[in-house]
């Protein structure tokens, strides 16, 4: 019988080598810098890391607030919170928010963008949709996104040293890459807190042993649906990898969170006692910490005890 390995996989995104916090009319944006460089990595060398200290940032953000949108722009005024999406996006880039919701490609050439409504599909010119994303941008009010590609993107919003890595991958990647491209603090705390929510969920109804809780875990859990993947198949280097052609780091850590919640021999795991995603160094680890591993055991003794 053949025991198969993990099989060959990769995927690419882009980082610039700096980034800092803009505000503009009192909300705060990440950027990258004038000076930075941009880089490509892949997907797969990093993933249990990029959802680890991910799911951190939504774990924060959960302690803050739990529904309520409004408390996300007021913790985005915060330095700690800041700092923590900052940090987060030096290391792997922004999210790319803007490719994301889309329903349709090619953005800019028909200047149309469709969006899913909550039982419609809304139509927004590409003006609308694409300039808020080009926060304290100089240029962005005199570019025109309706009509095509014209000189002024070219001229001041695609990248010149985009890599060629990203040369085959639809338009709106030379906007998401774009230097002067901002993503919303609040917005990106938002959706940490989404996601971590997903994580917290399907391992509790794993590990939940009230049945009517169980069930309620398994609901919240099973509404998770990752947003539209697309794979295709890499023939260089004389072998076969799986390419997988994702539209944002947000849709990436989506299926990167579904295939290691399915997983029978999971590496990423939530800690028992206290609830924070750990890489697990082995399959039956269930603390992040000794301390939490000892609080959790002096409970559980007390239990006994009764
Ligand atoms: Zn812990």
């Amino acid at each position: 019988m053949i025991k198969e390995n993990n099989f060959n996989f990769k995927g690419v995104w882009a980082k610039y080598s700096d980034y800092e916090i803009i505000k503009s009319n009192d909300e705060f944006y990440v950027r990258a810098t004038k000076k930075s460089k941009i880089t490509t990595f892949d997907i797969y060398n990093v993933n249990k890391k990029l959802l680890v200290d991910f799911l951190l940032i939504g774990r924060e953000t959960l302690k803050y607030t739990n529904e309520r949108d409004i408390e996300c722009n007021l913790m985005s005024t915060e330095e700690k919170y800041q700092k923590m999406v900052l940090d987060f996006v030096k290391k792997y880039g922004l999210l790319g928010d803007l490719s994301y919701p889309l329903l349709n490609s090619n953005i800019i050439s028909s200047g149309e963008v469709y969006l899913q409504g909550y039982s419609e599909v809304n139509k927004i010119s590409a003006n609308n949709y694409i300039k808020p994303f080009f926060i304290e941008d100089e240029n962005i009010k005199n570019i025109d996104f309706n009509n095509g590609i014209n000189e002024n993107i070219l001229k001041y919003v695609y990248s010149t040293d985009l890599p060629i890595e990203l040369s085959n991958k639809p338009e709106e990647m030379n906007l998401i890459f774009s230097k002067a491209y901002t993503e919303k603090i609040s917005r990106i705390l938002f959706y940490s807190k989404q996601l971590y929510k997903i994580f917290e969920y399907t391992e509790n109804s794993i590990t939940e042993k009230n049945e009517d809780k169980k069930a309620i875990y398994k609901k919240f859990a099973s509404e998770f649906v990752p947003n539209n993947i697309a794979f295709m198949f890499d023939l260089n280097d004389d072998k076969v990898a799986l390419n997988w052609q994702f539209s944002s780091l947000k849709q990436a850590m989506e299926v990167l969170l579904g295939f290691n919640e399915s997983n029978d021999r999971k590496e990423l795991k939530m800690c028992k006692h206290c609830g924070k995603p750990f890489i697990a160094k082995n399959i039956k680890a269930e603390y992040d910490t000794i301390s939490c591993r000892n609080i959790a055991n002096v409970y559980k003794n007390r239990e006994k005890n009764k």
